[in-house]
């Protein structure tokens, strides 16, 4: 318990709440607090720090210290004792401070008649926001009881401040201080991150947590003892729960469920934890606010850990926290079936394709996740929704919480978190220019992709979705690359019968009218799991049962697939294409299945197809040495640009650390691409490209400069890469190209972009 004070934490919580209620600007209020707490816990001083956007400490509030020195007192992070408890995220209680290496005397605060100090520090979502201390002038030594209550109250503090309004102006007239009070919260509040652009477009929306974090509307406990029942029937239960998890059938058998379970099983019972979370109650929290609490500390801990394997330990303990917390609150909803506001933007540590779909396409403005490459099916996914989307944002979710104000920037991939004002004016007029540029590319929309000296490059959409489908007449693209049809089944809660197939194609073929459409046969496996197809566990799932040798393994899906595409394109042009294709064998192995499929459409007098031309993606690099081999038996050739330079760089294209690390306009992979368009045009068999490659102009530039005269891409790449082209001397490029190719290790990204500008192509 507090010296001299019998009510110790709780009394103060209470007293903080009424302040907080208090008709008064957030100053005076802060003011307020800090002489709550100083009196509360007899000490001379109590100071509030809190950690601007510029990453320096600021004296927010003081008794005490000079209160000339609010606003006016900045120290680094790492920069004296309060530097150090926001490096540290750890509390420090010391009798003598001014004996401490780290201790950093400020003359303007006259805090060196102090000796003693005590100061924690002021976490939300697991991220130091600002530091809290008192000071005494005898060296004191501070007891547990007392760290534990300044822990509870600092805890409590950060909330009121994230939840300060931003946008009060009083202006600070007692410092003179130009910046209003409520703009320098803002700041502290706000936050930016550097991810990268995963899918195009500005965002502006309130954050909706894809595995929403349980909502704690009570913070302070009105009685301690119900609060200690709630929490001990709590873990109660979830012991039970975990219990059953693991007896169950299901997942005896499931090994890595299980080990998950079983350690969430150990931390369950651990001391430590159990121990800290009755600590928090016995604090005056609600038991549902002390979970929080101790989830927060260990967050920040986990934050500070190198080690993986005790990060990922950590990460059980805070699994285990939501699961507790869902527990004493009963909030169990599942992700995307909630009710979502307006402009949703979904924050998630990483989300797969069909995750995404599952919400509501009218709600969703954008989606921010922390892992994920440009590659991934999510971002494809989220290009042809046409939501704007951000990947790598590095610990955002430590960061947001629901309903906090987002702007988010596919294209420079930056995320702002309640975003000041000055960001967000910025952003209204970055919006208002794409509006115009959006404008201009539409201009384009009726014309040719034709360059500047006469070459018409073929531009084609990707799509996958009956969504898609307006996107072929918004564009004016010559058609469809690239149909990836295992959407809809990833889409679907069933195995899409043949009938449902049927009508699919049915429709995409009526909406494309005259334009050609390539339908990719089924393409699964890898991250693209269909939940009611049982794969086996694989170590290496992008180099395992996927694309083509799948269906050939299960041919009995590619059968009914390829009966329900000669169905659908009865009387008209039908355009096949298998994916990752390794062997010539593979693609005649496939090619007969349709020739089987045709000659069965004769026996019984069905109408085939008027035309039918099949290819193959080659996605494999082994491919590219078999092209002579394969290059009779195909009527053309589509790169898949995504999975071939995976396999070219041996990198994996879902991981996040590898997306930019191997540079596609490198030396080699142009070589090889300009290999794979001399040998197809050798052969006259049409070559596209349809992987992400081909969706960027400079990228697309540097394809034309080697041959390429058809590219396939997301349906918002078709105006800047047909502006791109409709600028463009082809016959300069592929100069260009030429002449440096082969030479010494050329920075071919810098040269092409020095092209560009030189010659005023927008890229
Ligand atoms: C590719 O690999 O480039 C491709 C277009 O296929 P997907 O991205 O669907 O694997
Ligand atoms: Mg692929």
């Amino acid at each position: 318990m507090l010296a001299g004070s019998p009510g110790g934490p709780r009394v103060l919580l209470r007293r903080l709440r009424e302040i907080m209620a208090e008709p008064k600007d957030t100053q005076s209020r802060l003011d307020m607090v800090v002489r709550a707490i100083a009196a509360n816990m007899v000490a001379e001083v109590c100071s509030l720090y809190l950690l601007r956007a510029n990453d320096l400490l600021e004296l927010f509030a003081t008794e005490g210290l000079n209160p000339a020195a609010i606003h006016k007192t900045h120290l680094r992070i790492g920069e004296g004792l309060v530097g150090l408890i926001a490096e540290t995220a750890e509390y420090i209680s010391l009798p003598d401070a001014q004996a401490h290496p780290h201790f950093a005397y400020r003359p303007e605060t006259g805090e060196d008649m102090y000796k003693s100090l005590m100061g924690v520090p002021m976490l939300r979502g697991g991220r130091v926001i600002g530091v809290l201390v008192v000071q005494n002038r005898t060296m004191r030594h501070y007891e547990e009881e007392e760290i534990e209550s300044l822990q509870t109250i600092a805890m409590v503090l950060a909330e009121v401040v994230a939840s300060e309004t931003p946008l009060e102006t009083k202006t600070d007239v007692r410092n003179g201080a130009a910046q209003g009070i409520g703009e320098v919260l803002a700041e502290v509040r706000s936050h930016r991150f550097h991810g990268r652009g995963m899918a195009e477009g500005i965002a502006f929306g309130r954050v909706v947590l894809h595995a929403p974090r349980v909502d704690i509307t009570h913070i302070i406990a009105m009685d301690v003892r119900a609060e200690r029942t709630l929490l001990d029937e709590a873990l109660k239960s979830l012991l039970k729960e975990l219990e059953v998890l693991l007896t169950s059938d299901r997942l005896a058998r499931a090994g890595e469920h299980r080990d998950v379970l079983e350690a969430y099983q150990m931390f369950a019972k651990d001391h430590g934890w159990t121990a800290r979370l009755r600590e928090a109650v016995e604090s005056g929290l609600t038991a549902a606010a002390a979970t929080e609490r101790v989830q927060m500390e260990n967050r920040a801990r986990m934050q500070r850990l190198s080690d993986p394997y005790l990060r990922e330990r950590l990460q059980d303990l805070d699994d285990l926290s939501n699961r507790l917390l869902r527990h004493l609150t009963g909030q169990i909803q599942a992700p995307g079936s909630v009710l979502l506001p307006d402009n949703t933007i979904v924050v998630a540590r990483n989300m797969g394709p069909t995750e995404l779909l599952d919400y509501d396409r009218d709600k969703i403005a954008g989606v921010v996740v922390e892992e994920g490459a440009d590659t991934s099916h999510v971002a494809i996914v989220a290009r042809a929704l046409e939501i704007p989307m951000v990947g790598g944002a590095a610990d955002i979710l430590d960061w947001v919480e629901p309903g906090d104000s987002i702007i988010l920037d596919g294209e420079l991939g930056a995320v702002y978190v309640r975003p000041t004002e000055d960001v967000i004016a910025a952003y209204r007029e970055r919006m208002a220019m794409r509006a115009q540029k959006q404008a201009q590319f539409d201009a384009l929309r009726g014309a040719p992709a034709i360059s500047k000296d006469g070459v018409r490059i073929k531009l084609d959409i990707n799509a996958g979705l009956l969504v898609d489908l307006p996107h072929l007449q918004d564009t004016g693209a010559d058609g469809i690359g690239l149909f990836r049809t295992e959407l809809q089944f990833l889409i679907s809660a069933v195995f899409p019968r043949f009938e449902t197939q049927r009508n699919m194609y049915s429709r995409v073929l009526d909406a494309a009218g005259e334009r050609p459409v390539i339908f990719r046969t089924l393409d699964v496996g890898a991250d693209k799991t269909l939940p009611y197809l049982r794969q086996r566990g694989e170590e290496n799932p992008a180099l395992g049962w996927r694309g083509t040798r799948l269906a050939m393994e299960r041919p009995s899906l590619l059968k009914y697939q390829l009966r329900a595409l000669l169905a659908a394109a009865a009387g008209r042009q039908l355009n096949l294409m298998f994916p990752m294709i390794s062997e010539v064998s593979e693609f005649r192995q496939a090619r007969a299945m349709v020739d089987k499929e045709l000659e069965r459409l004769k026996r019984l007098g069905q109408t085939p197809p008027a035309s039918l031309r099949i290819g193959t993606m080659l996605e494999v690099p082994a491919l590219v040495w078999q092209l002579p081999q394969l290059l009779p038996l195909v009527d053309f050739i589509s790169i898949g640009s995504n999975d071939l330079l995976q396999f070219f760089y041996a990198y994996d294209r879902e991981n996040p650390k590898f997306a930019g690390r191997y540079d596609p306009l490198g030396a080699p992979t142009l070589q090889l691409m300009h290999s794979i368009v001399q040998q197809c045009d050798a052969h006259d068999v049409p070559v596209s490209v349809c992987g992400e490659l081909a969706s960027r102009p400079l990228e697309a530039m540097a394809l034309i400069g080697l041959g390429y005269r058809s590219l396939s891409m997301s349906p918002v790449s078709i105006g800047p890469v047909k502006l791109m082209v409709m600028n463009l001397d082809a016959e300069a490029i592929a100069q260009l190209m030429q002449e440096h190719l082969t030479g010494p290790s050329p920075d071919m990204r810098a040269l092409l972009t020095d092209f560009a500008i030189k010659n005023n192509i927008p890229h």
